[in-house]
């Protein structure tokens, strides 16, 4: 058993807990202790023990993205056709995410969208530095967003045999492209819904049988009010915006959204508050803000891997939220504990429990009163897994007789 004793300034653990100066311990990939330095377990006999002192830190659960596209590789032009790169120039975009990715401190990402299961097959051969809740194929219609990537479907057994073919590659989310979009391909509108709502019924029903989640990306209302009415578990983007290059928000869609749970993912990037033109920030930023208050999960994403949007920049758009009214102890809170709980997967990471994956970070200084911190982690580990992004700390390397 290979154990590491993590000590620091403070530790937050994410479950409403600081410990200052505080410690964490973990053996193999699991958190075994969490705690203030002085009580640590201290008896690691017979065993090889790493002990990591960091100076004027803070301790916290790794950061996790909700929506990033790992094959993408973030070109300001994306190809239309992706599905003409070959499967190993895919295969090193995605491998170079996942490196960005922890040295960036981010130890969970969703990818919303792969083509041709490049990221199954990538995935199970490496051990990737960051986890990955893959959907694989996004489900579209002929010629739709993101088409590219292989996932048109159009009858109710194309659409059968899809969802069973993603979740036979480890799919654990479905994505659906319930409107068009901007980037990446497609001719469809991203105002309006490119599926039926019988063939969205199908999509559901299929990724239930499966035990799947199912996240919509959606823009215009038309297309977030048939993702509501056929009960998806979240709602990328959700930008409301109409055709008029106006927007069209309702209150009672985003109540609706609020009693079903179901989760919003506004895809906010580290430029979201400079941007111009479609989405201008200070309509986002009322939106989003009204949305919060009426009680929808928000749940921090990128959208990393599109144009402009790299996979290292997730901190940088976290100071976003503080201007939507939140403190930054609640959007550490956000982009970690309550993310975990979106996503399903609070059981394994998303806290400093005992028990839980070693999915941590240290950053300089307190990011309870400087949010900008977590963009420079020091330290990051997932599943046990060490990583040194930007600096090296004080390592001894002892083993206890
Ligand atoms: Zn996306």
């Amino acid at each position: 058993m290979r154990v590491r004793i993590i000590d620091a300034d403070r530790v937050l653990t994410g479950t409403g807990e600081l410990h200052s100066p505080g410690t964490v311990i973990t053996t193999d990939d699991r958190i075994a202790w969490v705690g203030a330095t002085e009580a640590q377990l201290s008896d690691w006999r017979g065993h090889r023990v790493e002990r990591i002192r960091l100076r004027e830190s803070t301790i916290l659960p790794g950061l996790i993205d909700a929506h990033v596209h790992l094959a993408f590789g973030c070109a300001v032009h994306p190809r239309p056709a992706i599905q003409h790169d070959t499967r190993l120039a895919v295969a090193a975009t995605i491998r170079r995410a996942l490196r960005e990715l922890a040295a960036a401190g981010i130890t969970t990402v969703r990818d919303l969208g792969a083509p041709r299961y490049v990221d199954s097959d990538t995935l199970a051969t490496t051990t990737p530095p960051t986890r990955v809740l893959k959907a694989t194929i996004p489900l579209t219609i002929p010629g739709g967003h993101c088409y590219s990537l292989g996932g048109a479907v159009t009858t109710d057994s194309e659409i059968a045999r899809l969802v069973a073919a993603n979740a036979a590659r480890g799919a654990e989310w479905i994505k659906v492209m319930v409107t068009g979009g901007f980037t990446v391909s497609g001719t469809s509108s991203p105002y309006e819904p490119q599926f039926s709502d019988h063939q969205l019924r199908v999509i559901v029903a299929a990724a239930r049988d499966h035990g799947l989640p199912i996240a919509a990306h959606a823009h215009g209302i038309t297309g977030i009010r048939q993702a509501v009415d056929v009960g998806v578990d979240s709602i990328e983007h959700c930008t409301w915006m109409t055709d008029d290059g106006g927007f069209d928000f309702d209150l009672g869609l985003v109540n609706a959204i609020a009693t079903q749970q179901i989760m919003v993912c506004p895809t906010i990037n580290h430029e979201a508050m400079t941007a111009r033109g479609r989405l201008p920030w200070a309509v986002r930023r009322e939106q989003l803000t009204v949305m919060l208050g009426a009680g929808v999960r928000l749940v921090p994403g990128t959208d990393s891997g599109i144009p402009r949007t790299p996979h290292n920049k997730y901190a940088h758009s976290l100071p976003t939220y503080l201007d939507l009214g939140l403190t930054p102890a609640e959007v550490i809170d956000l982009a970690t504990r309550r993310a975990a709980q979106a996503l399903r997967i609070d059981h394994s990471t998303g806290t400093l429990t005992a028990g839980l994956s070693a999915d941590l970070i240290a950053v300089p200084g307190d990011p309870r009163q400087d949010l900008t911190v977590l963009a420079t982690p020091i330290l990051a580990i997932t599943a046990g897994h060490l990583h040194y992004p930007a600096a090296v700390p004080t390592t001894e390397e002892y083993t206890r007789r």
